[in-house]
């Protein structure tokens, strides 16, 4: 019984303001406070249970005349059922039906059907009915996984693991709820999957977002089993407990097309064999340096800086200008198992595993400064920063990048050249710009145009360089297109984006000018010498290789102008 039906009763004016509070004094002592209630004569149990199902609308079980060998065992524990007070009574699905006589705590109930996969659904009974089915629970009846085979949610799981040769050997509940453990956290978008095991608990915890979460506990005389079958799955010695050791599993799932690689490793402790098991699929798969839409000679001014031992590569734009993907895409390049990744975000929105994503909060005073200087106790190898805002982030960026750290982040500004004025203007020093900065990227986004696309006549030479190309330009063969429209693209004529950038090297005479506090103009004046390139080029380029229009490329780079 809880504090939230002392207030429905109140509120009903079942109960008085003084029969509220000498019930609440009497709930401090006793977690059960139905007996007081009852003993106050204000209900009784019979209209209770009637007043509670009409009020929140669940039904009305009498379970005199309920057929109790319908009652399923095994789900919960006895502890689980008395702590809770609360019986499965029956399953649909992957509803678990549950007699209480409070429906108040109805986040508890869902707690708890939430640890053996399934959502609650309640049914009010008497709580003197209630009372003696607890009672009469036999211990021996409590969850054993042995018993999990009768649950159906966990038979749907092995239908979905289309590998036969991983499924079949063992298909057992220990099996199922293992195979059940991997597509709910490839489902949830997991990172990890923790098996943990303490000497008075057994659970299983997500991580997702870079937040682990607790999403099953295990009946503790099952961890020799679930570590034993995972294990067998990743190839590993299961004789041996007492050093740590590292496998792999590929599972092919119904829900995804290719198959899952999972990195596994175990960690003998004091409790059992504590196993991590990483999905290495993930966001992973689509951060492919060659989609994103860099030249070719762009693309390798890129990987030439990301490989570089230290130094700092931004990425400006807009908002929604496809910054976070060119990131990711850099730091996936580096994330091999020997290579420490720790990224600050506001908030993290790629997962990628391996890394260490951290979620600013700037009411709790994490802000990418502080975290920033919390990495650098890390013994970080690569550093990612959501976004420089300010001096202090930019001094310690800059710090970490010329202290042999891979510094990656982003700047709200428009194209590359600005951003070191910008830098400059935020009161970074000259020299620490020069010397930690090795490359910027700045980004656009422009529609790609769909298959459907069709040949178009060239508009008139005068408008052609009025947007930009020039005779070179002109005297080739190339055809432009234009949208059309079609099925896959629902009418629209384009389907998925490609990324127009600008990529600005850093080279020793960028160097110099901006040690001579040189504008942006300077800048770009040296560094067009040099074979940049800027963002309006880089998207008639796209144009002249079909991948867009040229409404596109003039209405997304048109601040360049
Ligand atoms: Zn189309």
């Amino acid at each position: 019984m809880s504090i939230g039906l002392l207030r429905v009763l109140y509120q009903h004016k079942i109960i008085s303001s003084e029969q509220a509070e000498k019930l609440r004094e009497s709930l401090e002592k006793n977690p059960n406070m139905m007996p007081e209630l009852f003993k106050s004569g204000a209900i009784d149990p019979l209209k209770l249970a009637i007043f509670l199902s009409q009020t929140f609308h669940f039904p009305l079980l009498d379970l005199h005349n309920y057929n109790q060998s319908l009652l399923i065992n095994g789900i919960l524990t006895t502890d689980q059922m008395r702590s809770n007070r609360c019986v499965p009574i029956f399953k649909r699905g992957s509803h678990l039906f549950l007699a209480v006589s409070d429906p108040t705590p109805i986040q508890a109930y869902q707690k708890l059907a939430f640890t053996v996969q399934l959502s609650a659904d309640l049914v009010i009974v008497q709580d003197n009915q209630l009372n003696q089915l607890l009672e009469n629970l036999d211990d021996r009846s409590s969850a054993l996984m042995g018993e999990l085979g009768s649950m159906s949610g966990l038979s749907e799981v092995s239908n979905q693991v289309a590998n036969a040769d991983e499924a079949t050997e063992e298909d057992g509940p220990i099996s199922r709820f293992v195979y059940k453990m991997l597509s709910d956290a490839l489902n949830n978008g997991a990172s990890d999957i923790h098996f943990e095991f303490y000497e008075e608990m057994a659970r299983v915890r997500f991580r997702i977002d870079g937040q682990l979460k607790e999403v099953a506990r295990m009946p503790l005389n099952i961890r020799d089993q679930v570590a034993s079958r995972i294990k067998v799955m990743s190839k590993m010695d299961i004789s041996e407990k007492r050093v740590p050791q590292d496998g792999r599993i590929r599972l092919q799932f119904k829900s995804s097309a290719k198959p899952i690689d999972f990195r596994v490793n175990t960690l003998p402790t004091l409790f059992g064999e504590k196993i991590v098991m990483r999905i290495l699929n993930s966001d992973a798969g689509m951060l492919q340096v060659d989609q994103l839409g860099f030249e070719p000679f762009q693309k390798e001014l890129l990987m030439e800086a990301v490989n570089l031992p230290y130094g700092m590569v931004l990425v400006v734009g807009p908002t929604g200008s496809g910054k976070t993907v060119t990131l990711y895409t850099c730091l996936n390049i580096l994330n091999t198992e020997d290579i420490n990744i720790s990224t600050a975000e506001d908030p993290a929105e790629i997962n990628l595993p391996g890394i260490n994503q951290v979620n600013m909060n700037d009411k709790q005073g994490l802000t990418f400064a502080s975290a920033l200087k919390a990495f650098l106790r890390q013994d970080p190898d690569v550093i990612m920063i959501g976004e420089i805002r300010d001096l202090e982030t930019a001094d310690i960026a800059i710090k970490a990048a010329s202290t042999g750290h891979m510094v990656f982040s982003t700047l709200h500004t428009n194209n590359a050249p600005a951003t070191l004025s910008r830098m400059l203007n935020m009161g970074v020093a000259p020299f620490n710009i020069a010397s930690a900065v090795s490359l910027i990227v700045a980004q656009r986004l422009a529609r790609r145009l769909c298959s459907c696309k069709a040949p178009m006549e060239r508009p008139p030479e005068f408008a052609l360089k009025k947007a930009g190309f020039n005779d070179e330009d002109l005297a080739k063969e190339w055809t432009m297109y234009r949208a059309v429209g079609c099925d896959r693209c629902k009418g629209k004529g384009y389907k998925g984006r490609a990324g127009i950038y600008e990529v600005l090297k850093i080279t020793p005479s960028v160097q110099e000018i901006i040690m001579n506090n040189g504008n942006e103009v300077d800048i770009r004046r040296q560094a067009l010498k040099e074979g940049f390139v800027e963002m309006r080029r880089a998207g008639l380029l796209k144009v002249m290789q079909g991948v867009t229009t040229l409404e596109e490329v003039i209405a997304t780079t048109n601040d360049n102008e």
